[in-house]
């Protein structure tokens, strides 16, 4: 069985909590589970369903392993089950999607269109290199955040994903790939933090039942207000990423409109109460698009907004996409703004996107285009 990398968290670090006002630290919120799908359910609740069917509790932890291990998409193909009382239970969902459609861009990453029970299709792209796999995984289908770079923000919001269809996202790569999946992203499709509840009890299923580290995993978020201190009342051990993509509030207003009803001030302050109360750094995403955000004062205004985080900044050059016209800037202007952070002694990396052929790079999925 796989074992439970859940570690509780120490006080953080630093004694300067007393001296801000914060909220404190309520117990790890309660995360019910309201079974739609067996997918999602931890061994203890398959046990007890099981029993309440009749069966004894052993078949709890096999029906766990099936779920898991094996990739069972229905009662009826677990073998090791009597066939009367399979067959009983038919109807029971697993809660895995179906596949719709998938493509392999030539660096073979691979994005697949996963149909969900409601005949919705979400998008989750795997990526591939010799010591990783990675899953990007949807947390909704569209998004509400209309952020103006973004192909899914463009397309308007539908719902939030439940529990099991975050998992069997990951699933579902592992097993098409023939690989265990090492690290996840929730850079797809969907603002996380608008879906909570579903998104963390997801992340501790993974990390439980499929047995996936929570530092591999980063929650990527555009920011709601209060809800970075909710995600840090968790205590999980995921890293943060916020797209930040601007230098300042004006310019932050332009690209991502949601960022009037929560200004950039606001939203540092909370991510540094993150880093206070979970102890991790955070990432600060930056899309580079040419001549709006990668000017030489941007980057000095920029490392002023975080110097003295515990954080990281990772440059994304724009993917271009059909429904805007912005630019990726060249890679000179690139490097120039990397220097300019590091010379400021900001910790900098740059994120060139796979799958760009396969339309599976950050910010290209868009459900509309895939329902032909
Ligand atoms: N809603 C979350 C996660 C989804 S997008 C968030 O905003 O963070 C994951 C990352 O891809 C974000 O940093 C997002 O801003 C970025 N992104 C969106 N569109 C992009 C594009 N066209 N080119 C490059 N990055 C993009």
């Amino acid at each position: 069985m796989v074992q439970s990398k859940l570690r509780k968290r120490s006080a953080p670090k630093g004694n300067n909590l007393k001296s801000r006002e914060i909220l404190p630290i309520s117990p790890t919120p309660p995360l019910p589970y309201s079974p739609t799908s067996l997918l999602g359910a931890n061994l203890t609740q398959l046990t007890e369903w099981v029993q309440q069917r009749g069966q004894p509790a052993y078949r709890g932890r096999q029906l766990y392993q099936w779920i898991y291990q094996q990739g069972a998409r229905s009662i009826g193909e677990i073998s090791v089950f009597p066939k009367q009382w399979r067959e009983a239970q038919a109807d029971v969902p697993i809660g895995r999607s179906a596949l719709h459609h998938h493509s392999v861009a030539p660096d073979d990453t691979i994005k697949y269109l996963l149909r969900l029970a409601d005949g919705q299709i979400i998008e989750t792209v795997g990526i591939p290199t010799e010591k990783r796999l990675t899953v990007c995984v949807s947390s909704q289908v569209g998004c509400p955040m209309a952020c103006d770079f973004c192909a899914t923000g463009k397309g308007g919001f539908t719902r939030n994903l439940a529990r099991h269809e975050i998992i069997d996202q990951v699933l579902t790569v592992q097993e098409d790939f023939k690989r265990r999946v090492s690290h996840i992203v929730f850079m797809g499709m969907g603002e996380p933090l608008l879906n909570v509840e579903n998104v963390v009890g997801a992340i501790k299923s993974l990390n439980e039942d499929v047995g996936i580290g929570q530092r591999s995993i980063t929650l990527s978020t555009v920011g709601i207000r209060d809800r970075i201190r909710q995600l840090a009342q968790y205590q999980l051990q995921v890293t943060l990423a916020v797209s930040l993509h601007a230098s300042n509030q004006t310019l932050r207003e332009s690209m991502i409109p949601t960022a009037k009803n929560y200004p950039l001030k606001a939203m540092l302050a909370e991510c540094r109460e993150y880093v206070e109360l979970t102890g991790r750094r955070v990432t600060f995403e930056y899309i580079l698009l040419a001549g709006v955000n990668d000017l030489p004062e941007h980057a000095e205004e920029l490392a002023a907004q975080v110097k003295g985080f515990q954080s990281h900044v990772n440059l994304i050059p724009y993917n271009p996409i059909q429904e805007a016209d912005y630019q990726r800037p060249t890679t000179k202007r690139i490097q120039a703004f990397v220097a300019a952070l590091k010379k400021r002694n900001i910790a900098v990396s740059v994120r060139y996107s796979r799958g760009l052929e396969a339309d599976a790079a950050c910010g290209q999925l868009r459900q509309s285009k895939v329902k032909s």
